[in-house]
């Protein structure tokens, strides 16, 4: 066998790539912290179509948010991981609020 040439793992970093100074006019432009209000709603696809774009438009622009999002979708993906008997609704709610009051500082 032959040495394989090694190579690091790339992260993906998806959304950190327009901005080439689009002056993109949004009425409904979001906050960071907006965003954060509805990030689980986001993940769990219940939220509306025009709330869902001005998120991602958001997301599109702020390295901030994009991080964020992939954190709790490791997270949630986490939680799934668990039995489900491990995981109290309310233990799941409470570590949501603890990200969401983590973004607020
Ligand atoms: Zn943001």
């Amino acid at each position: 066998m032959g040495s394989v040439p090694e190579r690091e793992t790339v992260v993906a970093d998806e959304a950190v790539q327009s901005q080439k100074g689009k002056a993109v006019v949004d009425v409904k432009r979001l906050s960071c912290p907006e965003v954060g209000e509805h990030v689980t709603a986001y993940l769990d696809d219940e939220l509306a179509d025009d709330a869902r774009r001005a998120l991602e438009e958001h997301t599109r622009g702020c390295a901030d948010c994009t991080r964020h999002i992939a954190q709790f979708r490791a997270t949630i993906a986490a939680m799934r991981d668990l039995p489900a008997t491990s995981l109290s609704p309310v233990t799941r709610d409470r570590l949501l609020s603890a990200f969401r009051a983590a973004r607020r500082r």
